[in-house]
């Protein structure tokens, strides 16, 4: 079954038509990459998915929530659908695992008790239990990104939304958080994730998708994308490094 269906979706900006009848689906378990040049309606597909973004026609079903804007159809929805973006957006106040709790503690009712289990569960998964009572400033760019992961996964969502999560880091800083989302993938997380690293996405997602123009243009396993691109679109994107 789908955790993600997205049909035919079109998303206008005014007069600009950002996403032009986009159909996709996604299985449990299953990690998509989305890749295309910049402006290609990326961000707005994984922001139109939690409901950040409203769309003007076409249907988006996320863990059986039909995406609306309605306000307690929202609320529901981002209960199950995580999202980290480039900028990480640590509260710089609170510590490590006070950042981790502040979600399941408010939007949940979790108690006291059982936010603190959760916030160890979840550093140990990013591997950064040490860092527990560390505030963000003390953090690197990579380990700061590793704690906005384990805060998504605090609220145990069903899918996972990653949007150049590595984008903003130095080189060798992409390699440690590249390395969770990895792992993430390997414990059975449905992920999709928007992504400039081509050798990732080609050896950890199993379909790869390539927007051009507000369209999803290509679309395979991501061997066969990256090996054999159908389209001179592709091509030249995949020849061309990334912009
Ligand atoms: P990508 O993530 O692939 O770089 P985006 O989804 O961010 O692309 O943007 C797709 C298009 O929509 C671009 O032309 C961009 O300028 C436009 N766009 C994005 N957000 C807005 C907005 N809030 N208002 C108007 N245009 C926007
Ligand atoms: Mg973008």
């Amino acid at each position: 079954m789908s955790v993600v269906a997205i049909d035919q979706v079109h998303k206008r900006y005014g007069a600009l038509e950002v996403l032009k009848g986009v159909s996709l689906s996604v299985e449990a378990g299953q990690v998509v990459a989305i890749i295309g040049r910049s402006g290609s309606g990326k961000s707005t597909m994984l922001r139109c998915i939690n409901g950040l973004e409203a769309f003007q026609s076409g249907t988006i079903t996320v863990a059986g929530h039909e995406v609306r804007q309605e306000a307690a159809r929202l609320r529901a929805l981002r209960k199950d659908v995580g999202i980290v973006f480039q900028s990480y957006n640590l509260f710089p106040h609170l510590t490590v695992s006070q950042n981790i709790k502040l979600s399941p503690t408010i939007t949940q009712g979790v108690k006291p008790a059982e936010a603190e289990a959760i916030a160890r569960r979840v550093l140990a998964q990013v591997g950064l239990l040490e860092k527990f009572d560390a505030f963000p400033d003390m953090l690197s760019g990579g380990q700061q990104q590793r704690v906005a992961i384990a805060r998504s996964l605090a609220m145990r969502p069903k899918v996972m939304l990653f949007d150049e999560v590595t984008s903003a880091l130095d080189p060798e800083l992409t390699g440690e958080v590249l390395l969770v989302m990895e792992q993430l993938a390997k414990e059975g997380m449905t992920m999709l994730l928007v992504t400039h690293e081509m050798s990732f996405a080609r050896r950890v997602a199993h379909v790869t998708v390539f927007m051009h123009q507000g369209k999803i243009w290509e679309t395979g396993p991501s061997k066969e994308l990256f090996e054999d691109p159908q389209t001179p679109e592709l091509r030249a994107f995949l020849s061309n490094g990334v912009k």
